[in-house]
């Protein structure tokens, strides 16, 4: 199988090659020419790993020992061997991907990406070892550092904004434990470090081979598509759905890669019905599905929902592409992105991505009140992003009149919110996060994740504070 960009066909590369070069050098993203089928029966048999080594293995086929990378990404990393287990919660089914090593969705794809990410340097011959860089708005950060913590051959360094992260995000990255890992702050906010960061990538740092951990990746995609057909299987077993009957899913939608995997699934032979974006106030992917507009052009709103305050959905260009197969439109489109803020698919597009996709949104007191009321009528109690795609599932089962059964993805632990969750079942006091988190326990019984339990206690190992112009040092010093 080989790749190309969404943006052109000039260039054919091996899976290997795509996940070590990331972005393609036009700045489109990699997609392989055609997508693998899997007979979905052969798929779902044995445990989660065995289903992502055929999953992953089909989409990066010629990466070698598959097997043996995934178990070295996932053994002993999530509190559930089935990695992704499902709840049902009242009406809905919930696909919980918290719990890894940060209790956040992102850890699924970054315990495997330093694995496939080592292995392809290996195959490529590549010698010396190589530096993830990294500027983090709080999740990506610390899932980065675990999933990238004692691999051989690589270090991780991740920049944060001095003041621009919660408490709980804060100590998770300061505490941060590994031979190979280096975090520090930088004066400013996202914006000056996610710069800074880009800066060092085009200067080069003297000694050093860079590379991302960033969700454009094809090797962060892949990952992601065998939780779809874990919950599909889990549905099965649990007879609310018998093979081959379709199934929705709702997904909680940033940059639209968690979104995108589902499609990808649907498209390996997955039974899969509608995919539900679920955005907050940023409401970007609303609008583009519903109108065939995007437009960027528009103030970023701080939510309660942070991981999904995003105006530029990098991945959605990879559905322009599949379901168009014209670079020349993507490469088209995506430049008026760039310099005029917007875009207009054709009417036959955006019929085609209607037929797939329904988009809602739901603002932060949708969300407060949400998170109560699941809690109260169903016993389950969800995270911010969680409630923010329940309460899209409802909008679109009371809308659309349609009973295929429905699987909420729920991306975080509510004990990394711990503020706006426990504000959504009572009046909260103070603002210390970790006096809340144990209060939130005290009230619901629902247990703390392993890795935020202590984390206050625990040694604060990274705690330099450095200007932008610093950040070339910081880097070129890491040993
Ligand atoms: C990153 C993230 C999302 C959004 O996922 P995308 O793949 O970017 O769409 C949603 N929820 C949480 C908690 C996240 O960390």
């Amino acid at each position: 199988m080989r790749y190309h960009s969404t943006r052109g066909t000039d260039e054919s590369i091996t899976g290997s090659q795509a996940v070590l070069r990331g972005l393609a050098p036009d700045g489109g993203l990699y997609v392989p020419d055609t997508l693998p089928q899997l007979d979905v029966i052969t798929c779902l048999e044995g445990s989660t790993m065995d289903m992502a080594t055929r999953i992953i293995g089909s989409l990066l086929p010629d990466i070698q020992n598959m097997e043996a990378l995934v178990r070295a990404a996932y053994t002993g990393k999530f509190t559930s061997s089935e990695l992704t287990p499902t709840q049902a919660a009242g009406p809905f089914t919930v696909l919980e991907l918290f719990h890894g090593p940060t209790s956040a969705f992102k850890d699924v794809a970054l315990c495997m990406l330093p694995r496939l990410l080592t292995a392809a340097r290996q195959q490529q011959g590549m010698e010396g070892d190589i530096t993830i860089l990294t500027a983090t708005s709080g999740d990506t950060g610390k899932a980065a550092l675990e999933g990238f913590r004692d691999v051989p051959g690589v270090k991780i360094c991740v920049f944060y904004p001095q003041g621009g992260v919660s408490a709980v995000q804060r100590a998770q990255m300061v505490t941060q434990e590994g031979g190979n890992v280096a975090v520090c702050a930088v004066e400013g906010n996202f914006d000056d470090a996610q710069t800074g960061v880009k800066q060092l990538f085009a200067s080069g740092v003297p000694g050093k081979q860079l590379s991302t951990a960033n969700s454009i990746n094809i090797g962060r995609l892949a990952p992601q598509v065998t939780y779809y057909f874990k919950a599909y299987k889990d549905l099965l077993q649990a007879g609310t759905v018998k093979m081959g009957d379709p199934v929705n899913f709702c997904v909680p939608t940033g940059n639209f890669g968690d979104i995108l995997a589902g499609w990808l699934a649907k498209q390996m032979g997955l039974p899969v019905g509608r995919l539900i974006c679920a955005s907050n106030a940023n409401n970007v992917l609303t609008d583009f599905l519903t109108t065939g507009t995007y437009d960027r052009r528009r103030p970023l709103h701080k939510t309660i929902s942070p991981s999904m305050d995003i105006l530029v959905s990098s991945n959605l260009e990879r559905l322009l592409y599949f379901l168009s197969g014209d670079t020349g439109l993507v490469a088209n489109l995506m430049g008026q992105l760039n310099t005029q803020g917007a875009y207009t698919v054709p009417e036959a597009l955006l019929s085609t991505i209607q037929k797939e996709f329904w988009a809602g949104f739901c603002g932060d007191e949708q969300a407060r009140q949400t998170i109560g009321k699941v809690y109260s009528q169903y016993g389950y109690l969800c995270d911010t992003h969680t409630a923010t795609a329940w309460a899209v599932a409802e909008d679109y089962v009371n809308q659309a009149n349609d009973n295929t059964p429905m699987v909420v993805l729920s991306t975080a632990s509510p004990y990394k919110f711990p503020a706006a969750v426990l504000s959504a079942l009572e009046p909260v006091k103070g603002t210390d996060e970790f006096a809340m988190m144990a209060r939130l326990y005290e009230k619901t019984g629902v247990p703390i994740p392993k890795n935020l339990v202590g984390l206050q206690q625990k040694p604060e190992r990274h705690t330099g504070c450095i200007a932008k112009e610093q950040m070339l040092d910081f880097v070129a010093n890491i040993s």
